[in-house]
């Protein structure tokens, strides 16, 4: 389904210039490369998930299209505009979603709804109305007058994604938008970001969650030291790097070793997953798959196999 979406998205879409555009950017913080030659790119009307571990450059890149950070090398643009020189138009055609709650806690729900839409410059004669479209969008109409410090965390975040939308963007960039949040809001909030993807607000999240890329995202672009290292639909990334079954072998801690070298004299890629090993690329195995417990591969799997890294 996911994937059909996507698909259809891609075709309906492909006249229109994408949404976000990097081809070979770098930046550098003194001797450390945070951004190493990075493409990627945001096709207009798609959610594209920015997905990578700690460091791998996914802030870096977030401030480079918000002009926080300027680029050493390599081209951007963001609808349209190259960047940074017209960093001003491009900014009041996003909006954008912190990973750091910024809200003014002295203010109401409402009026760091008003604060925005001036910011945005939303016309007077519309303002009204563009507040009132967000407490529905993020279900806080009943909770307009409420001062932000007095709202859940749920709901605190429900309206810094509404304040990014004060001025209907159709491009918006939510840097780890659930993170730190419970299960339960956090749907609260896919459902919410769903609704902008079907309405074909063209969308770049960074997140932790592999669950919340392979829910939302029409594409994801896994990152590592600075680059992209796999671009694709979730569901085709899964079947290109792992394939269809992964096997779980649990054991001891030595048994568990001994099966990783096993399958690497094999020609199997493995991950630890914890207590087990899960090996993968089985699809051509023909009958050489080892015994355990099977299970569909996801996009876990091709997260650890490429950056190395366990989800944090
Ligand atoms: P996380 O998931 O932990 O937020 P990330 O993928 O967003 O990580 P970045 O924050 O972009 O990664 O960092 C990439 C690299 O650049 C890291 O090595 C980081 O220490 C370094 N870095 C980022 N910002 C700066 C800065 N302002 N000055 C110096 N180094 C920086």
């Amino acid at each position: 389904m996911t994937i059909e979406r996507g698909a259809i998205l891609s075709r309906v879409s492909t006249q229109a210039p994408p949404a976000i555009r990097l081809r070979g950017v770098v930046k550098r913080y003194g001797e450390i490369t945070a951004v190493a030659g990075l493409d990627l790119e945001v096709p207009d009307g798609q959610c594209v998930g920015l997905l990578g571990p700690n460091g791998a450059g996914k802030s870096t890149t977030m401030r480079l299209l918000t002009a926080q950070a300027i680029a050493d090398e390599g081209e951007i643009t963001v609808r349209g505009h190259p960047l940074p020189q017209r960093s001003k138009p491009a900014r009041a055609e996003m909006g954008v979603v912190p990973q750091l709650d910024n809200l003014d806690t002295t203010l109401t729900v409402e009026q760091n709804l008003v604060v925005f839409s001036h910011l945005y410059r939303v016309p007077k004669v519309r303002r009204q109305a563009a507040i009132e479209r967000v407490l529905d969008i993020a279900n806080l109409s009943e909770r307009r007058e409420a001062k932000v410090d007095e709202l859940s965390g749920g709901m605190r975040r429900r309206l810094l994604i509404g304040r990014a939308l004060i001025h209907e963007p159709r491009l918006v960039l939510l840097d780890e938008p659930t993170v730190g949040l419970d299960p339960q809001v956090r749907q609260e909030l896919w459902a919410l970001i769903d609704r902008l993807r079907s309405e074909g607000v063209s969308m770049l999240m960074s997140t932790h969650y592999i669950e919340e890329a392979e829910r939302l995202c029409d594409s994801v672009t896994i990152m590592s030291h600075g680059v992209a290292v796999a671009v694709g639909a979730p569901q085709q990334l899964v079947s290109q790097y792992a394939g269809r079954e992964a096997v779980e072998i649990y054991g001891s801690p030595a048994r568990l070793a001994e099966a990783e070298a096993e399958m690497a004299a094999q020609g199997f890629p493995t991950r630890r997953t914890g207590t087990s090993i899960a090996v993968l690329g089985l699809d051509d195995a023909n009958g050489r798959a080892p015994a355990g417990e099977r299970r569909p591969a996801n996009l876990e799997d091709v997260f650890v196999l490429l950056t190395g890294e366990e989800i944090s």
